[in-house]
């Protein structure tokens, strides 16, 4: 094989290739499993490959291939070997594998059924999630990069009187054991009821995407191909043949816009066509993999086939083929049966007999037998007539400039916090006057009593507290995803890259940790995409310190309070805090573990594309009804507990005979009407502040007190941070609760920001003291940033790590809390002396 010792030429390193220059992919080394991935993704024998950029700190690069741009580290491109277009015409080619049709193959179902199930696979931001919305009419999250999908949603779609059960599966590149996702969708393949797969491929970049489909082609599935963002092939000025590519295939080829909703129909209507069998009788077609591999695969096939126990499993070539290719997962699987071995044996056997004969390994063998017939068949079908391009500003230069693009990156969030404060502040005072007045209306209307103080005091104040700040994490989350559906994020974890490797995560990581602004429970499920269990641990550890929505109001309350100069500044402060909690979090898993086994950082870099208007909408309307959900279960319920805890027990013994002493106070004549008003108006509140600190919260609130006093919080702020465990929101509507009482004999109904601001405590050891001072209030906010997320986010974790780690992680962001906040407290004391 090898003919460039025999000329005495030496291959080169593809991350010595300058950018802008292209080269020839002539060997692949390392692990077996990143040859298998980067093998999977084009990088073989004889593939044209070029240089991009570096990303800003150098590290890692872009590169294209096959058409798309992929994003690597110079470690792993260091392991993919090159030489130049000369010398590569010196190399002998690889031939195409001629496709083998494999007939009887398809899975017997029930095919006069009215109900077909029907699942989405396809190459990640290929369009799944949006062609599903579409013709399910859901609202599942779409964003333009890789893995924004990450479990399976069902939807149904109608056409005449046959209904599809659609499942949305996460985007793969191939059907391995390589990550969570890939496991997954396999899995669904394997042991669900599928009638039909909808293959979605990108349509301009077919030579990666039907990889994928070569591999269902092992299946025994009945398969339409759909050609998605047919409008940017067009765009392009390329044209596919449609019907020669759906001869060679053996499958219906469907040309599709999802996003338009256009040849969805058409889709549905040759599916239907497929899955009754009145498809012009295509037959799918697989790839020859040569005439040993074959030889191989129809034993073992054989095998497979005569053993009832695996009848539940579809296909037996596609599991010859997965063994073949030294599948673990899947061997692992079977180990389980009770006649796994006589399939081992016939197993080694036959990789015993290829090894000998096949100049590579098989898997690498059959990855480019698989290329070599698509590439083949495209040469066929697809005409990329080279138009030029017109000269258009290129974003991406600046985005990943050397020294701008991290600047860049930081101006944008600084930016949507702008936004966030500047723009939310209009709604924001329209719903607290809103709020004001309905709560005025009402005290006019109702009787005194119980009722009244539930719905002014608890429900009004306690969700009124926080539903203004409904805009503001709207705008925030309106920010996020349009930085997701250009396809910057992806360029965010690009030039972030070089940074997360110091702490040993993948830039793909820093996805999720961005996400995790949003809200740390999808950023969590997020995670599923890196494919290391070590790296996913870490960044699920380092989440929770990523500061989400639901602590926004929390700061927006404190910050316009008490920093009306700096306010961005402050919350980024605020921010920033939580991400070097994170990055710490993370450097101690980091030099606590020993790294084996490093995955390689594999990323796709997806074009940029406009957001549209609907996903947008999609995503804030999504928001704004999780939090209105919200506000009517947890939050109701937390503010009329908190409430019903602060109103009873009812008859309290004061320390003084308030009624007495207010009666005295109206009977007596000495005194003018402004000074008995004031009189009777302090008896009134100090009557009020007492029995709250005697009712059973405050109760619980003195109780804490030794805890918080170190800290400089008073109790009620030790209640909010008790009940703002269920979600921490409830802090600030807690605070309206508790802070609204105290006041209720006030004539002007002032927000809860200026009640809070003149707060001062009326006896102990601070008496006199202003209860809030910026300093207090900084390092409050500090404490809610870092102590126990909520109980959804612990949720979260303890169904993707287990309850042990969720409850460590309860703990000590607690204790870090406790220990950060008197930091800052008494370091802060010191410094202004
Ligand atoms: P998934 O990862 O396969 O589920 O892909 P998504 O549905 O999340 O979509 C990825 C991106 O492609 C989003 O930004 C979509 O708006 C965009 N998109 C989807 N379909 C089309 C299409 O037909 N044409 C164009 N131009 N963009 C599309
Ligand atoms: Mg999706």
């Amino acid at each position: 094989m090898d003919v460039l010792e025999k000329e005495k030429l030496k291959p080169g390193k593809l991350s010595d290739l300058k950018p802008g220059l292209k080269a020839i992919v002539y060997k692949i080394e390392g692990s077996p499993l990143f040859k298998k991935r980067i093998s999977e993704l084009g990088f073989i024998y004889g593939t044209e490959v070029k240089v991009i950029k570096k990303a800003p700190l150098q590290n890692p690069l872009e590169y294209e291939i096959l058409g798309y741009r992929i994003s690597l580290r110079k470690e792993d491109a260091a392991k993919i070997k090159i030489v130049s277009h000369k010398v590569a015409n010196l190399l002998p080619k690889t031939n195409p594998g001629a496709s083998i049709t494999n007939a009887s193959r398809t899975k017997a179902s029930d095919i006069s059924s009215k109900k077909i199930n029907v699942a989405l696979i396809g190459n990640p931001n290929t369009g799944k999630t949006t062609l599903f919305n579409h013709a399910s009419g859901s609202r599942e999250k779409v964003g333009n990069y890789a893995g924004v999908t990450i479990d399976v949603s069902n939807g149904k779609y109608k056409y005449k009187d046959f209904v599809f059960n659609i499942a949305d599966l996460p985007g793969i590149y191939a059907l391995t054991e390589y990550s969570p996702e890939e496991l997954y969708v396999r899995q669904h393949l394997l042991q669900s009821d599928t009638d039909v797969i909808i293959n979605i491929a990108d349509a301009s970049n077919l030579e990666r995407n039907l990889y994928l489909t070569m591999q269902l082609a092992d299946m025994n599935y009945k398969v339409v191909l759909a050609l998605n963002m047919y409008d940017e092939l067009e765009l392009k000025n390329w044209t596919i043949d449609c019907k020669k590519l759906s001869a060679l295939l053996g499958i219906p080829v469907i040309p599709t816009m999802a996003d338009k909703g256009k040849g969805i129909e058409d889709l549905f209507k040759t599916v239907l066509e497929q899955h009754q069998g009145k498809s012009n009788q295509l037959q799918l077609k697989s790839v020859h993999y040569g005439d040993e591999i074959e030889k191989s695969i129809g034993t073992i096939s054989q095998n497979i086939d005569q053993n009832p126990e695996f009848k539940q499993y579809h296909s037996s070539r596609f599991l010859s083929v997965r063994f073949l290719e030294g599948d673990e997962e899947l061997l692992k699987q079977f180990i389980k049966e009770k006649t796994h071995h006589e399939i081992s044996s016939i197993l080694s056997q036959e990789l015993g007999r290829l090894e000998n004969i096949l100049p590579d390994d098989p898997d690498t063998f059959m990855i480019q037998r698989r290329y070599a017939f698509i590439q083949d068949t495209i040469s066929q079908c697809v005409n990329k007539n080279i138009h030029p391009v017109s000269k258009k500003w290129n974003w991406d230069r600046a985005f990943t400039h050397p020294i701008w693009g991290i600047p860049i990156f930081i101006l944008f969030i600084w930016l949507s916090f702008e936004a966030t404060f500047n723009l939310g502040a209009y709604p924001m005072d329209w719903i607290d006057s809103g709020i004001s007045a309905l709560s005025d209306g009402l005290k006019q209307i109702l009787n005194d009593g119980p009722f009244k103080d539930l719905l002014i005091d608890g429900i009004i104040g306690g969700i009124g507290g926080v539903i203004i700040f409904l805009p503001n994490i709207l705008i925030l989350f309106c920010c996020l995803s349009i930085m997701e559906d250009t396809g910057y994020m992806a360029r965010a974890a690009f030039i972030m890259d070089r940074l997360m490797s110091k702490i040993g995560l993948h830039g793909k990581a820093f996805i999720p940790l961005i996400m995790g602004f949003g809200c740390n429970v999808p950023a969590m499920m997020s995670t599923r995409t890196i494919e290391n269990r070590r790296d996913r641990l870490k960044t699920l550890f380092m989440i929770p310190f990523m500061s989400c929505s639901a602590r926004l109001p929390v700061y927006i309350l404190f910050i316009g309070a008490f920093f009306s100069q700096h306010q961005s500044s402050i919350l980024l402060a605020v921010y920033s805090i939580g991400i070097l909690m994170a990055l710490g979090v993370g450097i101690f898993f980091n030099k606590s573990t020993v790294v084996i086994n490093r995955v390689p950082f594999i990323m796709e870099l997806p074009p940029y594309r406009i957001p549209t208007l609907k996903n947008t909408a999609i995503h804030i309307w999504q928001k704004a009804s999780q939090y209105l959900r919200k506000m009517g279960t947890t939050i109701l319920y937390a503010s009329i507990i908190i409430w019903a805890l602060g109103y009873f027990p009812q008859d309290v013994n004061y320390s003084k005979d308030y009624t007495t002493l207010i009666s005295n106070a109206e009977n007596n004549t000495a005194l003018s009407e402004q000074t008995k008003a004031d009189l009777i108006l302090e008896l009134e509140l100090s009557k009020a502040e007492e029995h709250l600190e005697k009712s059973y919260i405050g109760q619980l609130g003195h109780w804490m007190s030794p805890i918080l006093y170190p800290l400089g919080f008073d109790w009620k702020m030790g209640v909010s941070i008790i009940t703002g465990m269920a979600a921490k929101e409830i802090v600030v509507s807690s605070m309206g609760v508790l802070y609204h009482a105290d006041l209720e004999a006030d004539e002007n109904s002032v927000s809860l920001i200026e009640k809070i601001k003149n707060r001062t405590y009326k006896d102990g050891p601070r008496a006199g003291e202003k209860i809030f001072s910026p300093l207090i209030v900084f390092s409050f906010m500090i404490f809610i940033l870092i102590y126990f997320p909520c109980v959804a986010v612990i949720a979260a974790l303890k169904k993707e790590a287990g309850w042990f780690r969720a409850i460590s992680t309860a703990v000590f962001t607690t204790m870090a809390a406790w220990f950060v906040s008197l930091y800052i407290y008494h370091v802060g004391s010191f410094l202004m002396g």
